[in-house]
């Protein structure tokens, strides 16, 4: 599908976190663009309104364009040092449809790899990261890089009621193999878990990385009082399709319990917030 691509020169391009990112260990956020071309119904960032530069229009049309910091690489090249703990990103996927044409992550990679960091992160679900497999090899021989690849239910029809424009559940299953076969810790992160059955779900994911677990409910306003939160066009699909229940926090509690015993019993670590979170962020693990 088509997507629009804006670009804007950035001031900066390394941010210094706060937050729930900060708790968990990390000490920079990256975001290469403004604006998503997956355009989850569920996306928690177009709800923080202009919290990390979004313009009106972002959260207005989320995922119908996307803008790429032009400067993003030059910028990263001087602002890199030893001592960073890097997430990439919490406000874009660095992966998303429009980074096929842009090309812009092979340039910040090879800034990484000339100036490598403590630990650097990457949060996607797209499978165009394969195409920088060199480039994500080389960098893994220089600090500690981590994958942290989005898996949100075992169900491909679930996942294209929710992510319509996201690659299909067994793709992404296939994608986890290939980077963990390169020697790449890729980690399987189901946030937001959509409906799924939860042991399947977890069995799955056992089956293709060997890292612990990820996970995180969708966020609701019953135990998340402020900040960002799921999107009105995921509750909607869950009303109309009878799985309201995902968006309740007991029920969320129940599946959460039962993911984390059936990853226990298989002897991996299975948690969530912040404390799961800083698994990808850990020096010495
Ligand atoms: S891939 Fe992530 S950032 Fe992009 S729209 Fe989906 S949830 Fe939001």
């Amino acid at each position: 599908m088509p997507c629009e691509i804006r670009h804007a020169e950035a001031r900066g391009i390394l941010t210094p976190t706060c937050g729930f990112i900060a708790e968990a260990g990390f000490t920079h956020s990256l975001s290469p663009a403004r604006n998503c071309t997956f355009g989850c119904t569920y996306c928690y960032v177009p709800t923080m309104g202009i919290y990390g530069g979004l313009k009106p229009a972002d959260w207005q049309h989320w995922g119908r364009f996307t803008t790429f910091k032009a400067n993003a690489a030059e910028l990263l090249e001087k602002a890199l040092r030893p001592d960073q703990i890097i997430y990439c990103s919490p406000l874009v996927d660095p992966y998303q449809p429009a980074e096929a044409e842009e090309r812009l992550m092979p340039r910040m990679l090879d800034a990484l790899i000339a100036h490598p960091p403590r630990v650097f992160v990457i949060q996607t679900r797209g499978p165009l990261i394969l195409r920088d497999l060199e480039k994500l090899e080389a960098l893994n021989a220089l600090t500690r890089l981590r994958v942290s690849f989005s898996i949100t239910t075992d169900r491909d029809d679930v996942r294209q009621l929710y992510e319509p424009l996201c690659a299909s559940i067994p793709e992404r299953i296939c994608v986890v193999r290939r980077l963990r076969e390169r020697g790449i810790a890729t980690y399987a992160t189901l946030a937001p878990l959509l409906p799924s059955n939860p042991e399947e779900l977890v069995d799955m994911v056992i089956e293709a990385t060997d890292r612990d677990i990820v996970a995180d409910p969708f966020h609701v306003r019953a135990i998340k009082r402020s900040g960002a939160t799921t999107r009105h066009a995921a509750r909607r699909i869950s009303e109309k399709r009878g799985y309201i229940q995902w968006h309740e926090p007991e029920f969320q509690a129940e599946m959460v319990e039962r993911m984390r015993r059936r990853a226990e019993r298989a002897g991996r670590r299975f948690g969530t917030g912040t404390r799961a979170f800083g698994w990808l962020a850990e020096v010495n693990p």
